[in-house]
């Protein structure tokens, strides 16, 4: 028998005296008690992109993720925006290509005209001919319902490309305190931008055979610049130069009560000084004496009160525009899950995500956090705080997937930590981020972490 990672872990050389240290808490047999006193993780999702069903087949990399890591959910990265790929590293792990550099901003579906009806805005597909002739997702979702998994699809970070969004749809774009429009980021009150966005999830939800609709849309600048970037205070102080003051949000802050243009009045020095756009002396010193002292974010937001309500604006928008999305798609299918991918897992709110307000409105949410591939196990307590902060504003009811970065430098070691720590944090399942940039190795590890934290997958 070849002496492999599965034959150890399933249980079948427990006798053997040389199994490495590591090894040893995977090899538990699958006793009365493991089956009666183990964790039941509901979900094990993993995410596919259309080049991974060209170069490996769906049905393949099903095998894969089911042996290796129990997966039971597939989703397909089905409006994916420009970025390389695989993210975190050089080179594919598995893939027969080498590298694959996106289209910006491309549908991996069919799009459905009469979906887009109400719509100026429409979707674009790839113009490349490995991609363009295949309906992706319904392909992904075939395969996935065929060997009974959950089927999802995921609008990922940018709906609109670079070029309609400083062309023929600058409209929509989100503008900072200069009216400067804000790269591809639409605004969630524009009612151009919120037409298209209702049109792309009504898309999915009415034509494929769906449980759920994951996005991580990129939702309001937080106007990050590299000066001061850990500290609370500086974060609340960077918003001013984030996002959005455009004629949409002006008339749905007048409508909530709140003065948008006058709260841009008071934010301009500020604003000035933190941009070095503005010649305002005294607001340029006082912004070195706010950062050489150790004013708290609290004393900010009581002396700026057009801060706390232009904050407290932005995430009713956020939450305004998933509740939109949500009663759309439920209309069409009253089980369908719209899934929030939460990717920001620091100062959150400062971009308009508010887990507490949105919950009501979601059906589940998806902890994007991928600490594991900081390569640091002191940095895994990180990961447990953003889960319970999580869980601590969106309440125990929610399902929670607690996504594990099986990327470079994640190790083994790492993965199985952080599984372990979603366990322990309540969370409801996993979700590999991602299949793409994943050594088997480390695909292996989560099928390891299931087992050593005493979970099982159904
Ligand atoms: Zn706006």
């Amino acid at each position: 028998m070849k002496l492999t990672r599965r034959a150890l872990s399933a249980g079948l050389l427990a006798p053997f005296a040389f199994a490495a240290p590591e090894a040893a808490a995977q090899q538990r047999p699958d006793t009365p008690a493991r089956r009666r006193a183990t964790k039941v993780f509901k979900e094990v999702a993993a995410s596919l992109y259309a080049w991974d069903l060209v170069d490996q087949g769906c049905e393949p990399i099903m095998e894969t993720l089911k042996e290796t890591a129990q997966a039971n959910s597939l989703y397909l990265v089905a409006l994916m925006h420009h970025e390389k790929r695989p993210l975190t590293d050089f080179y594919f792990p598995h893939n027969s290509r080498k590298t694959y550099f996106p289209e910006d901003s491309r549908v991996y579906w069919f799009p459905h005209s009469d979906c887009y009806r109400d719509s100026k805005i429409k979707p674009l597909v790839s113009d490349r001919d490995e991609f363009k002739r295949t309906d992706w997702l319904d392909l992904l979702v075939k395969a996935a319902r065929k060997g009974g998994w959950k089927t999802g699809a995921e609008v990922s970070h940018t709906v609109l490309d670079e070029q309609r969004a400083a062309g023929e749809f600058v409209s929509v774009v989100q503008r900072d305190i200069y009216g400067r429009p804000a790269g591809q980021l639409i605004c969630p009150n524009n009612p151009m931008a919120m037409a298209y966005l209702l049109a792309l999830f009504t898309d999915l939800v009415k034509n494929y055979d769906l449980d759920f609709v994951q996005t991580c849309l990129r939702p309001f600048s937080a106007g990050q610049s590299d000066e001061g970037r850990g500290r609370p205070m500086e974060r609340v102080l960077q918003t001013v130069i984030g996002t959005c003051f455009c004629d949409s949000c002006v008339a749905a802050a007048k409508a909530e009560g709140f003065d948008l243009k006058a709260a841009q009045k008071a934010m301009l020095p500020l604003a000035g000084a933190l941009s070095r756009a503005g010649h305002d002396l005294a607001a340029g010193h006082l912004l070195q004496l706010l950062r050489a002292s150790n004013t708290s974010a609290e004393a900010i937001l009581l002396r700026h009160p057009e801060i706390f309500d232009f904050l407290k604006f932005r995430c009713a928008s956020m939450t305004r525009m998933f509740s939109r999305v949500h009663d759309a798609v439920r209309g069409i299918n009253p089980k369908i899950d719209v899934r929030l991918n939460a990717f920001i897992y620091d100062f959150w709110e400062l971009s308009g995500i508010e887990f507490s307000a949105l919950a009501p409105h979601l059906g589940s949410i998806r902890s994007s956090n991928y600490d594991e591939q900081e390569g640091r196990m002191d940095y895994m307590e990180h990961k447990r705080q953003f889960l319970l902060a999580v869980r601590a504003a969106a309440g125990d009811d929610i399902l929670f997937l607690s996504a594990i970065g099986i990327r470079p430098k994640a190790t083994p070691e790492l993965v199985r930590k952080g599984v372990l720590i979603s366990s322990e944090c309540g969370a409801d399942g996993l979700s590999l981020g991602h299949y793409d940039g994943a050594p088997l190795r480390l695909l292996e590890a989560i099928g390891d972490g299931l087992r050593e934290a005493d979970v099982r997958v159904g």
